[in-house]
């Protein structure tokens, strides 16, 4: 490591609040990784060793590392436009780009974009844009908006009040006011198979409960993530999202999907509101909209909510300083133009989530796996104390932790979601050769954590 490396390392310490982490590990220079370069499917750590990322970075970078292609669509508009707002009735060509790109390649229920720069942004964005259409229709009440239970909707004071994750709570005061949750489809808690089509019905009928509970006249909306990815790859049955569906416009209320993960190809559709048979009034996108290369997200309308919105003769008061930012555009564009002519969603759909899924499937048998769920390129594998009465492992005993630093060791990067959960959702470019080596390091990662616990 060179001298530099070690001043940055050291400043990093001292002075760098990680998300995420804990402050102590940091400041101690106990960090888990120190990541130098990426390329393809691979993270490069200042050892030079080589690290298969079977999580994408955080779920995001969909078309791999490093691609000249991104650099050079960044560098171009860098030069051209480094920046330009688009307040005040502006529009720049990358933008401008932007939005036809996405009209044309977004199911029809995405017609009015607006952007912005993190999931947490957007979604923060579209509950804002809930309460605009609820005034123009002289319901100014309808605030109220219902979550669930294990979703990850983003980091803001609000959006952190959505997530349904207990730990992200307490240390702010959360959740706020005018939000509440109701249970996510997890069938493994209630006892029921994944494709349990009645249990995904009366885990929909859990919202209407919730909207008769609050009064209809005070709910503007529910918020749903298509596949809950950050909170285990909580994955529905085909019957749930069509009732929620139904639910929603028995009762007025705005569906969101936010597709922060599932958008741009992830369950084997560019949507996952595509997978599992729905259309939202308003879809949240982010994170592999540029495959992270830029931070970069959308909120889309469908063409009612769209129409009411833009029929306002009054001036928006919303936006960010980068909203539809000129490199960032350029680089969403050009991981779009890359997904198409790679064809990569129809690779994930038709190529690497079988192999995918045959790999997970046989893991199904080993004695710590409880069962494997998900969709497409994306999977929660549930580790459990008891296969029969599906036992969680007791609270300190970070079985999923052990499993992930068992595939570290390998060079394996897989995630633990909590709840003894271990997830793995590749970038699309993986090839099967590496399926292979990552799904070795997990069955060596559970083998070696039982033989720990024998
Ligand atoms: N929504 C979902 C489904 C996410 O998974 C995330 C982040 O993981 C977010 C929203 C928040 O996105 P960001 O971290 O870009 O604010």
């Amino acid at each position: 490591m060179s001298t530099d490396h070690t001043a940055a390392l050291a400043a990093d310490r001292a002075h760098h609040i990680h998300p995420f982490s804990y402050p102590g590990e940091v400041r101690a220079g106990r960090f888990r990784r120190v990541v130098e370069r990426a390329e393809g499917v691979y993270q490069i750590d200042t050892s030079g060793r080589r690290y298969i990322d079977a999580v994408s970075g955080l779920g995001c970078v969909n078309i791999g590392y490093g691609r000249e292609e991104m650099a050079e669509a960044a560098a171009e508009a860098m030069r051209t436009l480094s920046f330009h707002p688009t307040f005040w009735e502006c529009t720049n060509p990358y933008s401008a780009r932007l939005v036809e790109q996405l009209q044309r390649l977004t199911p029809d229920n995405m017609q009015h974009f607006l952007f912005a720069n993190s999931g947490s942004e957007a979604n923060d964005t579209a509950i804002k844009l809930v309460r605009w259409y609820w005034r123009l229709q002289g319901r100014p009440g309808k605030t109220h908006v219902i979550s669930r239970d294990m979703a990850y909707h983003g980091m803001n004071l609000l959006t952190a009040s959505l997530t349904g994750l207990a730990p992200c709570h307490p240390q702010f005061g959360l959740p706020l006011p005018g939000v509440s949750h109701v249970c996510a489809p997890w069938s493994w808690v209630e006892g029921t198979a994944g494709d349990d089509q009645d249990f995904g019905r009366r885990a929909a009928d859990a919202l209407e409960a919730e909207i008769l509970r609050l009064g209809a006249d005070n709910v503007g909306a529910f918020i749903g993530e298509p596949m809950q990815a950050t909170g285990g790859v909580v994955t529905p049955p085909a019957s749930y999202w069509p009732a929620i569906r139904r639910i929603c416009d028995r009762h007025d209320v705005l569906l969101i999907a936010d597709e922060v993960v599932t958008g741009f190809g992830r369950t084997g559709a560019w949507f996952g509101q595509e997978t599992f048979g729905f259309n939202a009034d308003i879809t949240v996108m982010a994170k592999g909209m540029t495959s992270a290369y830029f931070p970069v997200s959308a909120v889309a309308l469908n063409a009612r909510i769209g129409e009411a919105l833009l029929n306002d003769p009054g001036e928006l008061y919303h936006g960010y300083t980068c909203s539809g930012h000129p490199v960032g555009a350029a680089v969403a564009c050009m991981n779009m133009q890359i997904l198409e002519q790679e064809q990569l969603v129809e690779r994930v759909r038709d190529t690497l989530a079988p192999a995918f899924w045959r790999h997970l499937h046989a893991l199904e048998d080993h004695p710590l796996v409880g069962e494997v769920r998900g969709m497409g390129l994306g999977a929660g594998i549930q580790l459990t104390a008891d296969k029969v009465s599906r036992a969680f492992f007791p609270e300190d005993s970070d079985v999923d932790a052990q499993v992930t630093g068992h595939c570290y060791e390998r060079g394996v990067i897989v995630r633990d979601l909590g709840a003894d959960t271990v997830g793995v959702m590749p970038p699309f470019v993986t090839s099967e050769a590496q399926l292979d080596e990552i799904f070795d390091a997990v069955r060596y990662g559970l083998d070696l954590t039982l033989a720990g616990l024998n």
